[in-house]
């Protein structure tokens, strides 16, 4: 292989490590061992903060009174705080019409721009009120539709973790960091994001992902490390379409999403 084409792969080739469900109840014990991990491999991962959690699924986890103070912490280490929807209460259903075909329920898929546009607008309130900068969204469930997407860009985010392709890529005036896997996958070529549900891991979860880290931290971006690789050149735009229209049928057909 020649060396530039090696230092094209070496330059397209990452991942990016987004946790979601971030909020004041959730699984504390994973996520302190995470952080340790990510300390000591210098990873600054991409975390999804609830701002106004009413998810009952997620409350019923223990709760901490000082989150908003390790949020700042986190922040302050250079971790990116984005915003995971509003409340993560699902009140419409898509029938797979939203924008990535999941299909589930969604927060915002369906609601009239003026409600999806208030639902971000009362999470970055509570952002602002705790003194913590937002640049980035990613809805709950994946699901989304073009009102969501007006609606984050008239309130001033840019960038969105979700998506279908092997490198980041602009669309409806914003950047996309594609998530395409369930599972914590390190593909030899292009930049992905990870989707990690801590709530729901068992012990061997949280081995097999230090197993992971371990293995793989070089490879390991930040969040602008990934912006910095946004690509709308026509071979990806071809590749993209081409990891969509795979994904979704393999979805369709396996059900491997969560
Ligand atoms: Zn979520």
């Amino acid at each position: 292989m020649s060396n530039s084409l090696k230092d094209f792969i070496n330059k397209n080739t990452g991942i990016l490590i987004r946790i979601d469900d971030i909020a004041e109840n959730m699984n504390w014990d994973l996520m302190e061992k995470c952080e340790i991990l990510f300390d000591k491999y210098n990873i600054k991962p991409v975390l999804g903060v609830i701002p106004n959690n009413r998810d009952e699924k997620l409350i019923k986890y223990s709760r901490k009174n000082n989150f908003w103070d390790l949020v700042r912490t986190w922040a302050g280490k250079g971790w990116e705080i984005s915003m995971h929807g509003n409340s993560h209460v699902y009140d419409k259903k898509t029938f797979k019409k939203d924008y990535f075909n999941y299909g589930g329920d969604s927060e915002f898929f369906g609601h009239d721009y003026s409600i999806q546009k208030k639902k971000i607008e009362e999470g970055l309130k509570k952002f602002e009120i705790e003194k913590i900068k937002i640049r980035s969204f990613f809805a709950p469930n994946h699901t989304y539709d073009l009102n969501t997407f007006d609606a984050l860009k008239k309130s001033g985010i840019k960038n969105v973790l979700d998506g279908y392709g092997l490198l980041p890529f602009k669309n409806n005036g914003l950047n996309f960091i594609p998530q395409l896997f369930y599972k914590v996958i390190f593909l030899p070529f292009g930049i992905q994001s990870t989707q990690i549900h801590l709530n729901y891991w068992v012990d061997e979860d949280f081995k097999n992902f230090e197993k992971f880290i371990v293995k793989n931290h070089k490879k390991v971006i930040t969040f602008d490390q990934a912006l910095e690789r946004i690509n709308n050149g026509i071979i990806f735009s071809i590749l993209n379409f081409l990891i969509k229209i795979f994904l979704k049928t393999l979805r369709f057909r396996k059900k491997i999403y969560s």
